[in-house]
C-alpha cells in the first residue's frame, strides 16, 4: 500500500493542549489534544468507497493490501500522521451543554491528494480521547454501515457532506444500550474513516467564547478563513471585514445545505451546533433518517420525541438559530451587530430562495409563478396544496416526484401512483383533492411548453429514485451482523447513481415495507 503525502496544518498551526495521555478532562487554551487511535483485535475491511479512494490517489490493490485495515483500523500509522481529537463545545437540544469534543473520533492528518487537494482523514469510533467523558470512545457496527453508506449516498445525490473512505470491523464487542428494551448487550464494533477538507463545527468556536478565550477564538477563526476559505482571504484584506464576510459564507452555504435535505427528503435527526460543519457539509450521521411518507413533523431521533425539535420540516429554523448561537460566538472578534444580524436575515433570504429553487426543479415548472399562498393561481399555493395533500394521504416523497416525471398529462389520474401510497384509507381520503391537483398541474405544465422529454430528464436528474432508506439500510445491517458485509457494498452500488433507473434493482427503490413502519433511525 503506498504511503500518503501528509500536511498538518491544524496541529502545526494551533496551540495543543499541554497534557498528555488520554484522561478524560476540561481541556483550557487548546484546539486539540494529540491522542493516537487504541488498537484493536482484528481489523477487517468490510466495505469501501472507491470515490474516495480515488480522491486520494488509492486504487483497490491499495486497499486490499492489508496494511490498509491496520491503519483505518487504528492499529498503524503511516509516516506524516499525526493524530488528534479536537476540542469543541456546543448546544444539545436548545442548551449550552460545555465542551463536548472528539470523543470517539480522531483525526490521522491533512493529506494533499496528487491534484493537491487538502482531506483531513478521520476515524470514528478509534477508542477513548480527552473528550470521551464517560464513553468508550468506541462504535457499533450497525452506526458505522449507517455513516458509511448514506455519507456516500449525499454525495451522489449532490448534498454537500463529508466522504467515507473505509469501514473496517474492529473485531472486539462493544457494548451498547439498545435503546428500544433498554438491555445492554455485546455488538460488533466497526471504525469509519471519514473524510472531508474540514472537520470544523460551529461548537469548535463557541468554545473559546464561553470561556472569553479571545485570542484563540480569533486565531481559529483567522486559521479556518486561511486554510478552508482561500478566496475570502485573498479578496478581503481588513481581518474584520475578513471574519464577516466570512461567517456570512457560512449563512449562504448552511442555507443551501438545508434546501437540498428537504429537497431529497433527509433529517439529520441532531442538529445540535455541534454537529454543523463550518463548510455547510452534511456531518455526524447519527440517529438520521428519510421520509418515507411525506411528514413535515417526523423525526428519527426517539431521544427527541417529546420535543420534536429536529423534525423535518423544522430544520430550516433549526440551522437559523444554530447560526445566531455562531454569531454569538464570534462576535468578540467582530464586535458589530447589525452585519451579523443582516448576515442571519440573509440566510434566511438564501434558503428561501434555494428551497424555491430547487421545488420547482422536483415540479418540472420551467418557469414560476410568483404570489403568495392566499393566491391561489400562484405556485407558491400549489405547491402548499400538494404538500397538504401527501402529508394526509400519507404518500411516499420520494415514489411521488419520481413518477410525477411521466405523469399522463392528458388524463393525470392518481392510480398512476399506486405504488407510493401507504395506506388505502388514506388515499381515499385524498383521491378526488389529489386528482383535481394533478389536473391543475397538468394544465399548468402545458403553459410552460417545455417539450415531455425534456421535462422529464430535467426532473428525474433532481429527484432521486433510490435513496438509502431506514429500512434499506436496516437489512445490510442484520446481513452483516450475521457475517455477511456484501449488503453494504450491493446498497452502495445502486446509491451511486440515484438518479438512474437500475433494471433489476425495482426493490431497492420500494416504499418502506409494513415491517419497518416504526422502525426509527438509531444512534450511537
Ligand atoms: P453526538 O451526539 O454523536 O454528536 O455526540 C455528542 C458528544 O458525545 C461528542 O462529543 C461525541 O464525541 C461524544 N460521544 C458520542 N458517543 C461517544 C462514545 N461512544 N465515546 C465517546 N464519546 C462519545
Ligand atoms: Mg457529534
Ligand atoms: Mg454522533
Amino acid at each position: 500500500m503506498r504511503d500518503l503525502r501528509f500536511d498538518n496544518r491544524f496541529v502545526r498551526e494551533l496551540p495543543a493542549d499541554p497534557e498528555d495521555g488520554r484522561h478524560v478532562r476540561q481541556v483550557h487554551g487548546a484546539c486539540y489534544s494529540r491522542v493516537d487511535p487504541t488498537p484493536v483485535r482484528a481489523p477487517k475491511l468490510l466495505a469501501w468507497s472507491r470515490e474516495v479512494a480515488d480522491l486520494l490517489g488509492l486504487d483497490e490493490a491499495d486497499v486490499r493490501d492489508p496494511r490498509f485495515a491496520e491503519v483505518f483500523g487504528g492499529n498503524a500509522l503511516m509516516p506524516g500522521m499525526v493524530p488528534y481529537a479536537a476540542c469543541y463545545g456546543g448546544h444539545q437540544f436548545g442548551n449550552w451543554a460545555g465542551q463536548l469534543g472528539d470523543g470517539r473520533a480522531i483525526t490521522l492528518g491533512e493529506t494533499i491528494n496528487p491534484q493537491g487537494q487538502r482531506w483531513e482523514l478521520q476515524l470514528k469510533g478509534a477508542g477513548p480521547t480527552p473528550y470521551s467523558r464517560r464513553a468508550d470512545g468506541r462504535a457499533v457496527l450497525r452506526s458505522s454501515i449507517r455513516e458509511f453508506i448514506c455519507s456516500e449516498a449525499m454525495h451522489h445525490l449532490g448534498v454537500p457532506t463529508t466522504r467515507a473512505l473505509s469501514l473496517v470491523a474492529t473485531g472486539e464487542p462493544v457494548i451498547r444500550d439498545m435503546f428500544y428494551d433498554g438491555n445492554a448487550r455485546p455488538e460488533p464494533g466497526a471504525i469509519v474513516c471519514r473524510v472531508a477538507p474540514s472537520f470544523i463545527r460551529f461548537g469548535n468556536f463557541e468554545i473559546f467564547a464561553s470561556r472569553g478565550e479571545e485570542p484563540l477564538l480569533q486565531q481559529l477563526i483567522d486559521f479556518t478563513i486561511d486554510r478552508d476559505f482561500p478566496e475570502l482571504a485573498e479578496a478581503e484584506p481588513d481581518p474584520v471585514q475578513r471574519r464577516l464576510r466570512w461567517f456570512e459564507d457560512v449563512c449562504r452555504r448552511t442555507a443551501v445545505l438545508i434546501a437540498h435535505w428537504m429537497r431529497v427528503g433527509f433529517v439529520h435527526g441532531v442538529m445540535n451546533t455541534d454537529n454543523m460543519s463550518i463548510l455547510g457539509l452534511t456531518i455526524d450521521y447519527g440517529p438520521y433518517g428519510w421520509i418515507d411518507n411525506f411528514d413535515p413533523d417526523w423525526t428519527p431521533n426517539t431521544t427527541d420525541a417529546g420535543g420534536r425539535r429536529y423534525r423535518f420540516g423544522h430544520q430550516a429554523r433549526i440551522a437559523q438559530w444554530n447560526l445566531w448561537q455562531l454569531a454569538n460566538a464570534v462576535y468578540p472578534v467582530i464586535q458589530q451587530v447589525e452585519p451579523l444580524e443582516r448576515a442571519l436575515a440573509m440566510y434566511g433570504e438564501v434558503f428561501a430562495a434555494e428551497d424555491r429553487r430547487m421545488t420547482q426543479q422536483k415540479l418540472g415548472l420551467a418557469t414560476w409563478r410568483e404570489g403568495d399562498e392566499d393566491d391561489d393561481a400562484s405556485d407558491a399555493a400549489r405547491v402548499a396544496r400538494l404538500h397538504t395533500l401527501l402529508r394526509a394521504g400519507e404518500v411516499d416523497m420520494t415514489l411521488f416526484f419520481r413518477q410525477l416525471s411521466d405523469l399522463d398529462l392528458a388524463q393525470p389520474s392518481v392510480s398512476h401512483f399506486d405504488t407510493a401510497f401507504y395506506d388505502q384509507a388514506r388515499r381515499g381520503d385524498v383521491a378526488a383533492e389529489l386528482e383535481a391537483w394533478l389536473k391543475d398541474y397538468a394544465a399548468r405544465i402545458a403553459q410552460d411548453g417545455v417539450p415531455g422529454a425534456v421535462r422529464r430528464e430535467r426532473m428525474n436528474a433532481v429527484n432521486p429514485l433510490y435513496v438509502p432508506r431506514n429500512y434499506l439500510a436496516q437489512e445490510a445491517i442484520d446481513r452483516a451482523e450475521q457475517g455477511d458485509p456484501s449488503g453494504v457494498s450491493e446498497l452502495l452500488e445502486v446509491l451511486r447513481r440515484p438518479y438512474v433507473e437500475q433494471p433489476g434493482r425495482e426493490t431497492y427503490a420500494a416504499r418502506r415495507p409494513d415491517w419497518a413502519r416504526h422502525k426509527a433511525g438509531c444512534s450511537m
